[in-house]
């Protein structure tokens, strides 16, 4: 038996929503930008209640929402669409900001940016993956247009001070922009409170459908469209709007606030389980602020270990993920920003707990990694 513990990279679609989602395929199969017969009202009625659960999940209003295709689409609509907007007006502040341990969603983007006149500032973060906001504010000059800064990391869990970031934005006119992909359905979310102005999310990383997710962008945040079309979103966002997927969204966004609190202490124990028994094994390193994180996440590092021999021994009960979650070969350049090495990232295990987490899993688990550590540090 295989244990699932990548709910970083992918979470199981609920049933629930599954069933939400199963009318829309077939049984109505008309596009809610019709307007014309009443499948398409109805359709665009559905689509209506998917746009407030997802905004509700925000505590925005329902025009907040642009559906996308994900939160990889959601970040390439904030960024480029907010520096070609600004080209548009004349706006001469062009610095962007952001962190060394963003998702590669948002750093591509950023860096491509660079490359077509807008200057990059990327700040380091402290050992323990966490903002400085002394050096934050430090980096937001008058030449700042953006900044952004995610809400949870997808290999350590580390929270940032979001407040206290959206503050500091608010007080010198910069434009905050915030990945939350892991962290809507997972820690309570108040964006317009936070002072952040664009917030991306996917439906995959709550229990939702893969291929769509959204751009909550606060009211008046100017942003050029990046995809042309037919004038959907207000024209911010072209294509035919996928019903059955957006449904699924706005089920499992209202699904995930309803067990949020509960699922969080549920798995916050379990994981602070794993933790004390990953320890006590010796030589093992967490990485990530062990407070300011995702009750579901735990990212250690194993010392003297060779990683690939690692993984290879975890893989045949475990699914879990190694620091570099992607790219084989190359070293996660999150736990690099925290000063790991390549060695001790490659020797690096990414858990991420979810809903259907037992505490059968965690003792799996916990029984894989002590035999791989016990197999690969041979007899003492
Ligand atoms: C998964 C993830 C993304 C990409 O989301 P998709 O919907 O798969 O495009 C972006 N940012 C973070 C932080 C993520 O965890």
């Amino acid at each position: 038996m295989l244990t699932y513990l990548d709910h970083h990279a992918s979470t199981p679609c609920d049933p629930a929503v599954v069933a939400a989602m199963a009318p829309w395929w077939a049984q109505n199969p008309a596009n809610p930008s019709s307007r014309l017969h009443r499948p398409s009202l109805e359709a665009a009625a559905a689509v209506d209640i998917a746009r407030a659960r997802v905004a509700d999940g925000l505590a925005m209003a329902s025009d907040a929402v642009l559906f996308t295709s994900g939160a990889t689409e959601a970040n390439n609509l904030a960024l480029r669409g907010v520096a070609e907007a600004a080209l548009e007006r004349g706006e001469t502040r062009r610095r962007l900001v952001t962190l060394a341990t963003e998702h590669r969603a948002v750093l591509e983007p950023l860096a491509w940016l660079e490359s077509h006149g807008f200057p990059l500032t990327v700040l380091p973060v402290g050992a323990d993956g966490m903002v400085d906001p002394d050096r934050l504010a430090a980096a937001l000059g008058p030449d700042t247009l953006l900044l952004s800064v995610m809400a949870a990391n997808n290999e350590i869990g580390v929270l940032q001070p979001l407040d206290t970031i959206g503050a500091l934005c608010r007080e010198r006119g910069v434009i905050f922009h915030c990945d939350a992909a892991q962290a809507v359905g997972h820690v309570p979310l108040a964006m317009e409170e936070l002072g952040i102005d664009l917030l991306s999310l996917s439906g995959h990383k709550l229990y939702g459908p893969k291929g769509v997710g959204a751009l909550l962008r606060r009211p008046g945040v100017p942003l050029a469209p990046q995809q042309l079309g037919g004038g959907q979103e207000g024209g911010l966002r072209g294509g035919t709007l996928p019903v059955p997927l957006i449904v699924g969204l706005g089920a499992a966004v209202a699904a995930a606030l309803a067990d949020r609190q509960e699922r969080a202490e549920r798995l916050g124990a379990l994981r602070d389980r794993l933790w004390r028994e990953l320890e006590a094994l010796g030589g093992v390193l967490r990485n990530g602020h062990p407070v300011h994180g995702l009750p579901h996440n735990l990212n250690v590092t194993i010392e003297g270990l060779d990683g690939t021999r690692l993984h290879r021994q975890l893989r045949r009960s475990l699914a879990v993920s190694s620091g570099s979650a992607c790219s084989q070969g190359s070293p996660s350049h999150v736990l690099a920003a925290l000063g790991r090495d390549r060695r001790a990232a490659g020797a690096s295990i990414r858990f991420g707990l979810g809903r259907g987490t037992t505490a059968e899993h965690i003792d799996a688990a916990i029984a894989a990694v002590a035999a791989a550590v016990a197999e690969l540090r041979g007899p003492v």
